[in-house]
Parts: structure tokens; C-alpha cells; sequence
């Protein structure tokens, strides 16, 4: 039997990109672990079938994290529908690379707003709910590159770092209302996001050669993490950054 400070069974999450890569694990690892569980994203085809793929109180959610109105309506929608949020998990997000001098606004604003816009607006509606209840946990996908960064990924790495300090000032305003925000760091881990590195053997190589773990992250690597941070366990952990990296960060 588990232990019961770990027993998060019967609460309702959401996870925001969801529809495939680390948010559907995620909310497989919730789903598993007794939760109702609200699946997100923009294509509701897409969503529909990941739900059907997986199993327990499942629901969907189609709509764009990085705009105030719906994620308004979709947040309402959800709570009318499903119940109460206990959990949110602030897992939307994408990658453009391209060196920093060739990097074009529009590209900048779609990173900036996909990364960390949506956190802040998912976030901030649902917090309102939480706060007034008095308790929820919030939990933001952060990054190996809220520490680090290489060439080329400059954009991504800055609303990775600022989705960090994002974390604590969640945590510094609502934490006084019982709103527990911490955030969880992956490392290099096999999805679509990153197909292009995982087919690039020597990136794939050097990935192996960097990470003291000597491999790639999967998707399922992340799920205890999660949970942790979202049972009452974690119940005095808040502003934190769980780096699930394989020790790529603790290392030169
Ligand atoms: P992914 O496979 O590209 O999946 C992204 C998900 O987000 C999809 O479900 C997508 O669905 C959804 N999405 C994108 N834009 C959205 C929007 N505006 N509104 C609603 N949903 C949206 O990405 P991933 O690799 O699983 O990454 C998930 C998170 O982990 C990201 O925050 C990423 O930065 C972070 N991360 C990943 C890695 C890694 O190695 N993969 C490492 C560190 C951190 P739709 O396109 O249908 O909307």
C-alpha cells in the first residue's frame, strides 16, 4: 500500500497540452494515480483521441492557452463541467530554434506567448478559483534551460528562465491562500518537440556522453515528479524547481 501523504485520488487536474509528447504521460500518471483528469490543446480531433487511448475519468478541453478570453471561458467551462480544480498543470509549449541574430519578431512574440504568456493567464484564472477555496496545487513545466542554454534556442531559454521566477511569484502571492506553485524541470527527453535532436546521432550522442543517467529522458521518467509536487506531500514545498534531468544540471 502507498503512503496515504501521497494518496492524491479523487482530485481534478489539468493538464495543458495535453494531447500528445509530455502532457498525455502526465495526465496518464494522474489519471493512474485515481485523479479526474481534463486533457488540453487546440485540436479537439487530436484530444479526442488521446482520450480515447486512455483510460479512467477522463475529459477534454479544446482551447488556446496564450488567449485571455478563452482560456477564461475554457477554464469556467471546465469547472461547470468536470468540478473544481485541485491541480493545474502548466505543460503547454513548443521550440523554435534559429540562430539569435536571424530570430524574427513574430517568432519571439509566439514563443514568448505559447512558453510563459499561458502560464500566467491558465494560471491566473484558475488560481482565482483555488484561492478563494483556499487550497491547489499548480505545477509549471519548466526546463533544463530555465538554468542553461546553447546556440540557437535563446528565445526558448528566456521564458523558460522566466517561467522559473514566474513559479516563485505565484508562489509568493498565493501561497498565503493555500495555493502550493512549483515547478518541474525535464532534460532532454524523447518527444515530438524534440525529434529533430533525438534523429540527430551526434546530438544524440553528445546528450548520452552529457547526462550522467548516460541516456534520454522519457516521458514516463516525469510522471513521479508530478505527482509529488502535486499530493500533500509537497505540501510545504512551494516556489521549488524539480529538475528531472538525469543530473545533466548538477554536472560540467
Ligand atoms: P509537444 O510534443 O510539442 O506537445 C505540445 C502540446 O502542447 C501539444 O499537445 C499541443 O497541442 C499543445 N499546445 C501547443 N500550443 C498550444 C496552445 N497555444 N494552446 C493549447 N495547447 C497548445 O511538446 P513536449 O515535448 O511534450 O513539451 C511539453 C512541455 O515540456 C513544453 O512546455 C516544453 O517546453 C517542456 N519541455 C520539453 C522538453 C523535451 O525534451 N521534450 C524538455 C524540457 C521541457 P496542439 O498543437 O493541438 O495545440
Amino acid at each position: 500500500m502507498s503512503h496515504p501523504l501521497f494518496d492524491i485520488s479523487g482530485r481534478t487536474a489539468l493538464v495543458t497540452g495535453s494531447s500528445r509528447g509530455i502532457g498525455l504521460a502526465l495526465a496518464q500518471g494522474l489519471l493512474e494515480a485515481g485523479c479526474t483528469v481534463v486533457l488540453n490543446g487546440r485540436d479537439g480531433e487530436r484530444l479526442t483521441k488521446a482520450a480515447a487511448e486512455l483510460s479512467g475519468d477522463v475529459h477534454t478541453a479544446a482551447f488556446d492557452v496564450t488567449d485571455g478570453p478563452s482560456v477564461a471561458a475554457g477554464i469556467k467551462d471546465i469547472e461547470d463541467r468536470v468540478g473544481p480544480l485541485d491541480i493545474l498543470v502548466n505543460n503547454a509549449g513548443m521550440q523554435l530554434r534559429a540562430p539569435l541574430l536571424e530570430f524574427t519578431d513574430s517568432d519571439w512574440h509566439r514563443i514568448i506567448d505559447t512558453n510563459l504568456t499561458s502560464a500566467f493567464l491558465v494560471g491566473r484564472e484558475t488560481a482565482r478559483r483555488m484561492t478563494e477555496r483556499g487550497h491547489g496545487k499548480i505545477i509549471n513545466i519548466c526546463s533544463l534551460q530555465s538554468e542553461v542554454v546553447r546556440p540557437g534556442i535563446a528565445p526558448y531559454a528566456a521564458t523558460k528562465g522566466a517561467l522559473k521566477m514566474l513559479t516563485k511569484g505565484m508562489c509568493a502571492d498565493w501561497g498565503p491562500s493555500g495555493v502550493q506553485v512549483n515547478g518541474l524541470g525535464p532534460g532532454y527527453i524523447e518527444t515530438e518537440l524534440t525529434q529533430p535532436l533525438v534523429q540527430d546521432e551526434e546530438f544524440s550522442a553528445w546528450v548520452r556522453k552529457r547526462t550522467p543517467a548516460g541516456r534520454w529522458g522519457s516521458t514516463r521518467d516525469l510522471v513521479g515528479g508530478v505527482l509529488f509536487l502535486a499530493s500533500p506531500a509537497a505540501d510545504f514545498v512551494s516556489g521549488q524547481v524539480l529538475y528531472v534531468d538525469g543530473g545533466m544540471t548538477s554536472v560540467l
